[in-house]
């Protein structure tokens, strides 16, 4: 193995760097010349920009993630861009999208959407580019991840059913058929004891619940009722143990938790609920 590959791997591995061979072969890749898949075994340094790479390299030593590295995070089918205003996409965030699906059985309703806390824009594009008919209002309170939303719909061609707006879902007063969100849901310690690569480079303001972590599923219970008609669903996503305690709160809310979908770790992940 080429002492560039080795010495590379071995500074990755000291940082604890989870999965430093994918992530290597990775950033090569970002660094060829010729941009082609590179093998750790057998590639020419000549294709390689070695400036470029040592500069990617030391930002993943650094604990920035590849995505935010690369500015690209595959979600559900597409790819996204992704910058430091917003959360990469996450695999688990997929089960709202198959949630969707599972309770609309038809793709060409005219569906009325509403995803809260947009981010990247990453669930509202995939609603859009699985149900062709539906009008999407994806809202978020940060400029600069409005802006990311915003150049993922160019990148997707969403412009036509994807309305993006800045501002808080309590100033929404119309009326939708589902409402997704994957609001941010760590308690402080949760947040200060993640990893550096959600702690330095994910936005606190999409991962931070308030102090247990449970500040939106109380608003969401106070609130969502008034943008939900008698056959409206509303899917979001929670955070580990948060199940229970959800519960306790949309109890009197008029909001009823018809499902409960685990994630590929067997974590409650995804609540379903439905208008009593
Ligand atoms: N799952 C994310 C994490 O653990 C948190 C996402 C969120 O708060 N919505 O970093």
């Amino acid at each position: 193995m080429n002492d560039l590959i080795k010495n590379s791997l071995n500074k990755l591995k000291q940082k604890n760097i989870y999965n430093p061979e994918l992530d290597l072969r990775i950033l090569l890749k970002h660094s060829s010349k010729k941009n082609n898949e590179i093998i750790l075994s057998n590639f020419k340094i000549e294709d390689i920009n070695i400036v470029k790479f040592k500069s990617l390299l030391q930002k993943r030593i650094n604990r920035q993630p590849i995505a935010k590295i690369i500015n690209n995070k595959s979600f559900w089918k597409n790819d996204f861009y992704v910058n430091n205003f917003v959360l990469d996409p996450r695999p688990e965030t997929e089960l709202i999208i198959e949630e969707a699906l599972s309770i609309y059985k038809n793709k060409n309703l005219k569906l009325k959407i509403l995803d809260i806390g947009t981010g990247s824009g990453c669930i509202a594009i995939s609603l859009a580019k699985e149900f062709k008919n539906a009008f999407i209002t994806a809202i978020d309170i940060s400029k600069e991840a409005i802006e990311v939303a915003e150049k993922n719909l160019k990148i997707h061609n969403c412009n036509n059913n994807v309305q993006l707006k800045m501002v808080d879902f309590k100033n929404i007063n119309t009326k939708f058929d589902l409402i997704v969100s994957n609001p941010p849901y760590l308690t402080n310690n949760q947040f200060h004891n993640a990893d550096p690569e959600v702690k330095n480079f994910e936005p606190k303001l999409a991962l931070i619940g308030g102090d247990d972590g449970l500040k939106f599923y109380r608003e969401y219970s106070n609130n969502l009722q008034n943008l939900m008609h008698k056959y409206s669903n509303f899917v979001c996503e929670i955070g580990i143990n948060q199940r229970e305690y959800c519960e306790e709160i949309f109890k009197n809310s008029g909001l009823y938790i018809n499902k409960i979908v685990k994630d590929l770790q067997g974590i409650e992940r995804i609540l379903s609920f439905s208008k009593i």
